[in-house]
């Protein structure tokens, strides 16, 4: 039996954030380079995309996983947090709530991701300007204060998708 690649590993990353912060578009967009405007049905869950990510000439594969409208009720279950090496924890630019909901998104984390999980948190929407209420100093420091890595996303126009898949398949490499 040959020992399994390095690139063999796939590795669980799950997709966290308030309702309507744009998680499922933000997916598709890394998937298939799309923006597909108007909510995404929240019965209708994507499940899992699979996706093989380069990082320095080697592959590293992620298979994504996305909420099937569970967190409007704040019902994701344990399951989903059980066995994710990454996490990629959403707000909305124009969403006060949204924001401040993200530290009781990490509570949940601290109790049942496992501990060397590797956070995102993502400002996505950053496309709408003049309608931001949370500014990217806010992200910064909230990601400084709990020592997890930032990025502010457009899931419309793209801007900094797959930079931030990137770097998260980069953190994980360099953890192994
Ligand atoms: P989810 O509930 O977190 O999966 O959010 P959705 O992906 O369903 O998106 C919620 C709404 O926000 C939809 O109307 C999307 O079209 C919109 N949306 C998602 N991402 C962006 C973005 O980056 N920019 C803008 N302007 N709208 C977005
Ligand atoms: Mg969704």
């Amino acid at each position: 039996v040959p020992t399994p690649e390095e690139d063999d590993i796939i590795h669980k990353t799950i997709l966290l954030g308030d309702s309507g912060v744009g998680k499922t578009s933000l997916l598709v967009q890394f998937d298939t380079g799309k923006f597909q405007p108007g909510t995404f049905s929240a019965t209708v869950g994507i499940g899992f995309t699979n996706k093989v990510v380069t990082v320095d000439g080697s592959k590293v594969k992620l298979q994504i996983w996305d909420t099937a409208g569970q967190e409007r009720f704040r019902s994701v279950t344990h399951a989903y947090y059980r066995d994710a090496h990454a996490l990629l924890l959403l707000y909305d630019v124009m969403s006060k709530t949204s924001f401040d909901n993200t530290r009781a998104w990490l509570g949940e984390v601290h109790e049942y991701a496992q501990d060397d999980v590797v956070i995102m948190l993502i400002g996505n929407k950053c496309d709408v300007n003049g309608e931001r209420v949370v500014r990217r100093e806010d992200g910064e420091r909230l990601a400084r204060e709990y020592n997890v890595a930032f990025m502010e996303t457009s899931a419309k126009t793209g801007l900094n998708v797959d930079l931030a898949f990137m770097a998260v398949a980069r953190e994980l490499k360099a953890r192994k």
